[in-house]
């Protein structure tokens, strides 16, 4: 009952904000903010077979920029943290996408040039490197090949763990939103090593072939070439997408470090700010946020709800989730200020 009472509360809110007026005067009573919008994908025939919560149609996106552009400044993510902590002016918004999708070249990069909005990309660097995509792609690929159900029973034939056998079956005969959960099991609870052994392994017996799925997928070098030529800003993701607080110290500075390195030294882009790989807060821990630190970034990114203001943890900056479900209302009450308002008086509404 609480949390229909919130909902509705929310939706009042929001739509209040995004039909009158009102959001002038949230602007006006709320700290100044920057709301961080995060996707991957623009819809594409290259990134048909991921989920559509990986993906924006490009009339979906538009709209949205137009409204906050009507508004807002539209910044890259390093120097609207910079501009925050300046002072003065209007408050931002900023459009960051992840993991470095083909299609951000081939259909963002017009869409963006067209509205005059600027976009940062977090870059993972061992597509870019190796032509190598981190598990969940082939896992994605293999349940649009095989459906869900066989994929199940090939995965547990082909593990030799007992207990990742029973947990598959499991989590399969749960039977609702059977790809999230199962992706999620394979996320953290399942051994890494053996999971990618697994996953290989099925994805070469269905003839996938890592670099040619890559070369569909990601964004190559001159790609990377063309955000930098037209002022993106290219940040960090790591090397291939671990969940950070999975690994030990040295190794997520590893990750940290080396994708960091591998955008500025072969690329020759700026990489100065970085967004955890999945983002939720139990993906990263202390160690994460040192790295990250230490490696030379300025900010960072999680995927938690929220605004950046002045006294924001720098390396703690939330990001409002788009695609093609994204309601505009929710994304104006944030970028407003309206829901700042609300937490202000420990009342979160956004998520
Ligand atoms: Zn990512």
């Amino acid at each position: 009952m609480k949390h229909k009472l919130k909902m509705l509360l929310r939706e009042l809110v929001a739509r209040a904000v995004y039909h009158t007026p009102l959001w002038r005067l949230c602007d006006l009573l709320a700290p100044k903010r920057m709301v961080i919008l995060a996707g991957h994908c623009v819809e594409a025939a290259s990134n048909d077979f991921l989920p559509p919560e990986m993906k924006i149609r490009e009339e979906t996106l538009a709209s949205i920029l137009s409204w906050l552009k009507e508004r807002f400044d539209g910044v890259r993510v390093a120097d609207g943290w910079r501009r925050l902590n300046e002072g003065g002016g209007k408050s931002l918004f900023a459009l960051s996408m992840d993991d470095g999708y083909r299609d951000n070249v081939t259909h963002l990069l017009p869409l963006a040039e067209r509205l005059g909005v600027p976009v940062t990309v977090y870059l993972e660097s061992r597509p870019l490197d190796e032509a190598r995509v981190n598990w969940t792609h082939k896992f994605f690929w293999l349940v649009e090949r095989l459906g869900v159900d066989e994929l199940a029973v090939r995965y547990a034939d082909e593990t030799h763990v007992e207990s990742d056998n029973v947990q598959t079956h499991q989590v399969v005969a749960e039977g609702v939103d059977v790809i999230y959960r199962w992706k999620r099991a394979l996320k953290y609870d399942f051994d890494p090593i053996e999971r990618d052994r697994v996953l290989d392994a099925l994805f070469a017996r269905e003839g996938g072939e890592e670099a040619a799925l890559c070369a569909e997928l990601y964004m190559d070098d001159a790609g990377v070439a063309a955000l930098r030529d037209a002022g993106w800003e290219l940040g960090g993701h790591t090397v291939s997408h671990h969940v950070l607080s999975g690994l030990e110290e040295a190794a997520q500075r590893e990750e940290v470090t080396r994708g960091r390195e591998s955008l500025v030294e072969r690329r020759g882009v700026g990489c100065e700010s970085f967004a955890y790989p999945f983002g939720r807060s139990w993906d990263f821990n202390e160690a994460s946020v040192q790295a990250v630190r230490d490696a030379g970034f300025e900010c960072a990114v999680h995927t938690h709800a929220g605004v950046a203001t002045r006294g924001s943890d720098p390396y703690r900056l939330s990001r409002w989730m788009i695609d093609d479900q994204a309601q505009l209302h929710l994304i104006a009450a944030e970028a407003c200020g309206a829901f700042e308002l609300f937490r202000k008086v420990g009342l979160d509404l956004s998520e």
